[in-house]
């Protein structure tokens, strides 16, 4: 049977809060602006570069970003694909760094790479307005992170952007890290020491049903209570707050204080009941979920003519109508079209 989409009430599209029907703010925007990759992460891809997806203009992500904007979201980050390898990447920063959120404060601006191209991009970037980065790194041994991005030199290359990227003050710098049995669950406790040793802060990921290929097993996933104990034998942790409610990662510091590390647990522990976030693809589609089974042609819209009102209170039905919450594991889960190198991690 087909489910109709809720509808936002006209109220609602009027204060122009973006809000869903399950009474979520979404207030963070994830923006992809190229699935081209430099890595080949035996997880992630199956093993050939390039882009499947057209990708806007720079200018044109910028207006696409304004709407949001304008309607309320407060963090943007700036994903890919690789965003690195984006010429434009910089003067785009440049641009959302004069933008301000409703409540009249600077946008705060993210970033998510491999780190490869940071030892000649983070001080231009940290110079154009960029808060704060996140590298992904799946290893802390430069023989398991080369088979794992299969770029023979990537894993000096990436320390060496970790380093500049921090002293450039695009802090606090984080490490993500997805685990997967077998490949680099050996290196958990590596990691942490390497929060410590490197003054940046390391979350670890489950592995979740996006992969280009089909790896996915629900026995490959290494759980959240399973890494917290394995660091725990090693190490005594402590767990730290929340800072807020939407906040993704379970937070745990060490005996003295120094170092951090997060465990994000889409699947042993879903958080979708305080997600704040809605992301726009590549070739400027809205995806409401990771594992949303439909895109929004906001891009389409906006190609066509449609003036800025109209694009708005599109954007408003769309994230009215989000998802409820992912449903991986259970009978019947589909994997989205997208894996998450063309939808934007
Ligand atoms: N190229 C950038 C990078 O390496 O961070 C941005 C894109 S990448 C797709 C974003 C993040 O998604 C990376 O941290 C990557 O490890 C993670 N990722 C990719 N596939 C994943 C999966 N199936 N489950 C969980 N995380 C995944």
């Amino acid at each position: 049977m087909a489910v109709a989409s809720p509808i936002a009430p006209a109220a609602e599209a009027k204060v122009r809060c973006l809000t869903d029907s399950h009474g979520r703010v979404i207030h963070d925007l994830r923006v992809s602006i190229t699935d081209r990759c430099n890595y080949k992460c035996v997880y992630c891809r199956t093993g050939e570069f390039g882009a499947q997806y057209p990708e806007l203009g720079i200018e044109e992500y910028l207006r696409l970003i304004k709407l949001f904007v304008n309607l309320g979201i407060e963090k943007v980050r700036i994903t890919g694909g690789e965003p690195l390898l984006r010429q434009g990447l910089v003067e785009l920063i440049e641009e959302l760094a004069r933008l301000k959120t409703l409540k009249g404060d600077p946008l705060d601006l993210a970033l998510t790479t491999n780190g490869h191209l940071l030892g000649k991009l983070a001080h231009p970037l940290k110079a154009a307005g960029l808060n704060r980065v996140t590298v992904s790194m799946d290893a802390v041994d430069a023989p398991t992170f080369e088979r794992i991005t299969r770029v023979p030199g990537s894993f000096k290359k990436v320390v060496a952007g970790v380093r500049t990227a921090r002293d450039a003050g695009l802090t606090p710098l984080k490490i993500n890290c997805v685990l997967l049995r077998g490949f680099n669950d050996n290196e958990i406790e590596g990691f942490a020491r390497f929060a410590r040793e490197e003054n940046v802060v390391v979350r670890f990921i489950e592995f979740m049903p996006l992969e280009e290929g089909r790896l996915w097993t629900p026995e490959i996933v290494v759980p959240l209570a399973e890494i917290v104990d394995r660091i725990g034998r090693a190490m005594t942790l402590v767990p730290m707050a929340p800072r807020e409610a939407s906040e993704t990662a379970r937070r745990y510091t060490f005996a003295d204080g120094v170092g951090e590390i997060g465990i994000i647990a889409p699947v042993s522990q879903a958080f979708c009941g305080a997600c704040s976030r809605v992301r726009l693809t590549s070739d400027g589609k809205i995806r409401t979920c990771l594992f949303s089974q439909v895109e929004h042609d906001l891009y389409g819209r906006m190609r066509a003519g449609e003036d800025e009102a109209s694009l708005s209170d599109y954007i408003v039905q769309t994230i009215y109508g989000k998802e409820a919450r992912h449903h991986i594991g259970e009978p019947g889960f589909l994997k989205p079209s997208r894996s998450m190198v063309h939808i934007g991690g």
